[in-house]
């Protein structure tokens, strides 16, 4: 295809305000499917993303698209990630672009990931064509909605597309823009091979499947060809793209997008923003941008019932081929037997592997606290330490310096969430940097520490907010800290599944809240089983659970037998999911309810 007759465009959107609905609609209107094939959502392809309405992995579609100056286009549609723990494959995929649609909910207005978005597209240097999306919608405010993309952001919006992606509305409008609006791209076509490895899958049938967009040179079926920065060297068995339907084609010319494989086994030797060279002729510099992802928060996974371990081994690995973002390595713990320590983007990253493994995999699993990677300086010269775990906290004294990873936080709220919310920030050690009032909401910037985010900040916000505030964030480095090792101690005995760092001024607070919500999750005992929180071996704040009466059956006041059995059916059922502490039984959900702030 010539370049000029190329668009390559992403679509950015804050959650839900529309972007695979609209997607869904091109590829109808264009006629890359029939009608009974668009019942269903094409482009959220897994089951936890639909039920989410989120979109996990960028998909690509290629679109032809004859406008109205009766040329035929080839339009390359780049889905996106669209949550901050994978911010840098959405960087990748705006990087294979020229332009981008910017969706807005005509009702909701611009909210938080909007503009992180737009941002970022900006920074990559894309036209961008607004659309105002849900006009349909009896509360929609299109001009509002118009005025408040001029005002927050600054781009120019008369021209903005007014469309209902739901009931087909401005679909074509949308193409038209893309055509007269979005440039084509630009390169090389006859300098050596260089494509950006935007994203790579596990495919059952083709293997790993990985998404390219030629930068320069061509890339050929039959093509040695070479990754830079992980330096292995490939032959091309198949080039194509999805339309969305596979087609396979013989090569993919500059200014493409489309896929490739070479028989790889693993996502994990594909690294997302790689370039891709010609092995025999290659090129003298990479394309700019390359980054290793590293995970963030970590976290220990362990079968409730041991005897799953090896299924757990299996089915972990089994997920990591298809996600390379997630690590993990085998840990023992006293209490908890076997398991692993596992590495993640974020906390929705955590969630969605934890989530796969008890759904897909049929596994019960105990999940220990999150926590982040702290930095650790040893006394007397001993050197320099990543602790991902509490349980490997050096002896306080060892210790000269502690510090821990900070970010900065956008938050986007209607005014009258504003008082709640930053106290809530205040609350988490936050420190104030900017508020601005815009077109009747409050923007506000926050440094937090992460790991004062990582528990249950977004729920929280989502709470004391309605559901109305938004939120985002990137990393911005470590900084030193005052963190300590909390353990909790059950009957005397430390859990250490439930061992965080805190920081010391927080400390007792978030002490105080774990044992009085244990209280609550451990069942009574046919003892009293004192609950503490301790530093080092100062308590700072304890609880007791009662005793018992010895005979639970003794509640049924004699008489009815099944009521009875019943009672003791329940208690049998209970126990299997439940841990052994020495002599207590905590149930499973005490975990990551224990860990829940209040
Ligand atoms: P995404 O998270 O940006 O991909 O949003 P989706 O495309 O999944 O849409 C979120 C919700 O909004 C879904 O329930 C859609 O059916 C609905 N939706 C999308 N476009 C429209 C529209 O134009 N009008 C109305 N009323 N609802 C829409
Ligand atoms: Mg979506």
């Amino acid at each position: 295809t010539p370049l000029d007759k190329i668009r390559n465009f992403s679509i950015i959107a804050h959650i839900d305000h529309g972007k695979s609905t609209l997607a869904d609609r091109l590829i109808q209107v264009t006629g890359g499917l029939t009608a009974r094939e668009m019942s269903e959502q094409v482009l959220d392809n897994m089951d936890i993303e639909k039920e989410r309405g989120i979109t996990i992995k960028a998909q690509t579609v290629r679109l032809s698209y004859k406008a109205h100056d009766g040329e035929t286009y080839t339009l390359n549609l780049m889905d996106t990630p669209g949550h901050v723990d994978f911010a840098y494959e959405v960087s990748r995929s705006l990087a294979a672009c020229e332009g981008a649609l910017l969706v807005v909910d005509a009702a909701q207005g611009v909210e938080a990931q909007t503009l992180a978005n737009v941002y970022q597209s900006i920074e990559h240097d894309h036209e961008i064509v607004p659309v105002i999306n849900k006009i349909d919608l009896p509360a929609a405010d299109a001009e509002k909605v118009r005025a408040e993309i001029e005002e927050v952001i600054g781009l120019d919006a008369s021209n903005a597309v007014l469309t209902s992606a739901k009931s087909g509305i401005g679909i074509e409008e949308v193409l038209e823009a893309i055509v007269t609006r979005i440039p084509p791209p630009k390169g090389d076509a006859d300098a050596p091979l260089k494509a950006m490895l935007v994203d790579s899958w596990y495919d059952p049938y083709l293997g790993v499947v990985i998404l390219v967009r030629v930068m320069a040179g061509t890339l050929k079926k039959g093509q040695q060809i070479k990754f830079m920065a992980t330096g292995t060297t490939h032959l091309v068995d198949r080039v194509g793209c999805f339309r969305p339907k596979i087609e396979q084609l013989t090569e993919l010319g500059v200014g493409e997008i489309g896929f490739i494989t070479a028989q790889i086994k693993e996502v994990a030797q594909t690294a997302v923003g790689d370039t891709i060279t010609d092995a025999k002729r290659p090129a003298t510099e990479a394309l700019p941008g390359f980054k290793l992802v590293q995970p963030v928060v970590f976290c220990g996974l362990f079968p409730v019932d041991a005897a799953e371990f090896e299924k757990l081994r299996e089915s972990i690995g089994k997920l990591r081929l298809n996600d390379a973002s997630f690590t993990f390595e085998m840990e023992s713990s006293a209490a908890l037997g076997f398991g692993f320590r596992c590495g993640f983007l974020g906390l929705l990253h955590l969630e969605i592997i934890q989530e796969r493994l008890t759904r897909e995999y049929d596994l019960d699993l105990i999940t220990t606290a999150p926590s982040v990677v702290y930095e650790i300086e040893l006394t007397h010269g001993g050197g320099h330490l990543e602790l991902h775990n509490p349980a490997d906290m050096p002896d306080p004294n060892k210790i000269a310096l502690i510090s821990e990873p900070w970010i900065e936080a956008v938050i986007y709220c209607p005014d009258e969430y504003l008082g709640p919310i930053l106290k809530l920030c205040q609350d988490r050690r936050g420190i104030q940097k900017n508020l601005t009032y815009v077109a009747g909401r409050a923007q506000v910037t926050y440094e937090l520490p992460l790991n004062e985010v990582v528990f249950d900040f977004y729920d929280r916000l989502k709470s004391i907010s309605r559901g109305y505030a938004s939120f985002d964030y990137h990393q911005i480095g470590y900084r030193e800290g005052d963190l300590v090792k909390m353990s909790i101690l059950v009957n005397a005995e430390p859990v250490d599944a439930l061992s965080m760092i805190v920081h010391r001024g927080t400390a007792e607070a978030r002490g105080r809240g774990m044992c009085e919500r244990l209280k609550d999750l451990i069942p009574r005992h046919l003892f009293k089983i004192p609950i503490q929180a301790a530093i080092g071996g100062k308590v700072i704040a304890r609880e007791t659970i009662a005793a018992m009466r010895k005979d639970v059956t003794a509640k049924c006041y004699g008489g009815d037998i099944s009521r009875k059995k019943k009672l003791l059916d329940k208690q049998k059922e209970g126990k299997k999911r439940m841990r052994e502490y020495g002599s207590v039984s905590i149930p499973q959900e005490a975990f990551i309810a224990a860990l829940r702030m209040g």
